[in-house]
Formats: structure tokens, sequence, C-alpha cells
């Protein structure tokens, strides 16, 4: 897929102010300093569509962009920061269920996964969620360019043995790295794919 246009639609704290669920939507999400907002621009070609955060977990918002006005990016808060307190937890938990559940144009959810770590309990954690709650979701490994090859399939290996003590089979798996674009045709295309069904 091409990426011919990028555009800032909206910020909210609330699902229900989302635009019109009138074109299929995506959305990206992970423990905060996943390389959530680096992807984002990486993917549609923008240096600074999305906010690289230097305060983690700062700003709780769905994020609406507009992509070739014919698709919805969305970027949503992180999650798993280590400053969070019991309640700010409870109210991102609150508000990305709403989100996730009641989102009737949601065609897919990209969880991104730091590729240089072991298999993460709160990534675990929320995938078996989605699961329990039929939303769809792929797998997207960051910051590929930050280890060698036989680490990543170590680590990847890894967690298709966690996810397999839960599911019967892998959902899609994307790897990429935002500091040479590795992994966006194959995601990019992937969601076209998607959009055409
Ligand atoms: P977010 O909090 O999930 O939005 O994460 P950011 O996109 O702000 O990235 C967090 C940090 O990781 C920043 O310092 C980025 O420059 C770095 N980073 C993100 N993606 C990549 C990548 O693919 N490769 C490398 N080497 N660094 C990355």
């Amino acid at each position: 897929m091409k990426i011919k246009s990028a555009k800032f639609v909206i910020s909210n704290t609330k699902p229900e102010n989302c635009p019109k669920p009138d074109m299929p939507e995506y959305a990206f999400i992970g423990r905060s300093n996943v390389g959530k907002s680096s992807l984002i621009n990486m993917l549609t070609e923008q240096n600074k569509l999305a906010k690289t955060s230097g305060r983690p977990g700062k700003t709780q918002l769905i994020n609406h962009f507009l992509i070739n006005d014919n698709w919805y990016l969305v970027d949503l808060p992180g999650y798993g920061f280590a400053k969070a307190s019991k309640s700010e937890r409870k109210k991102w938990e609150e508000f990305i269920q709403k989100y996730l559940n009641t989102r009737e144009n949601l065609i897919t959810t990209f969880v991104l996964i730091d590729s240089r770590l072991e298999p993460q309990k709160i990534d675990l954690e929320f995938m078996e969620w989605c699961g329990i709650k039929g939303i769809p979701f792929a797998m997207v490994f960051t910051k590929i360019d930050k280890l060698s090859s036989s680490a990543l399939q170590k680590n990847m290996a890894a967690y298709k043995k966690e996810m397999l003590k839960v599911w019967e089979e892998m959902p899609p798996v994307f790897s990429t790295s935002s500091e040479s674009a590795f992994g966006r045709e194959k995601l990019l295309n992937y969601i076209d794919q998607l959009n055409e069904n």
C-alpha cells in the first residue's frame, strides 16, 4: 500500500467521541516505550504524526489518524508504565476495554512487543484478554534492528511457546524496525488486504 495522505483527526478520552465509524479502523497498542509512535511515523512516512514520548504514559488519549482518506489508524495509550498508580491503571483498563469492546469498525489491533525482551506477563495477559473478548489482533515485534537475528528468533520462539499454552494457533506475526523501515510493506499490505475484504 502506498501512503498518499495521513492526517490527524481527533484525540479523545472518550470512546463515544471517536469519529463516525464509517471506515475500517486499525489500532496500535503496547507497553509504553515499545516504539509505537516511531512505528506509526515510520508506517505513514511522517516524522511527527505520532508524538514520540519523553514521558511514558503521560497522556491517555485515543488518537485517530485518517490514512489515504479511507481508513483510520488509531494510536492507543501505552500500558504498563512503571510509575502508574493502581487507580491510573484501572482508569486505563476501563477506557481501553470500552474502546476495544465497542468500536464497531475496528478490524484488527496490532499489539506491539519489544523484540528485545523475554515474554512479558502484561503483554501475554493483554492478548489473552483480546482472545476472551473476541477482539482480532496481530503481534508486531518492534526494534528488531537492536538485536541479532538469532536473538530475535529466540525471543519470538519464546513468545510462541507461551502463546501456544493458551492458544490453538498463533495470530499473524510481524517484525519491524522503525530505524530501517523493515516490515513496513508487509504490515501495510496486510492492512490493505483486510480493507479489501
Ligand atoms: P512509544 O512510547 O511506544 O510511543 O515509543 P517511542 O516510539 O517513543 O520509542 C521509544 C524509544 O525507542 C525512542 O527512544 C525511540 O527512538 C526508540 N525506538 C523506537 N522504535 C525503534 C526502532 O525500531 N529501532 C530503534 N533502534 N529504536 C527505536
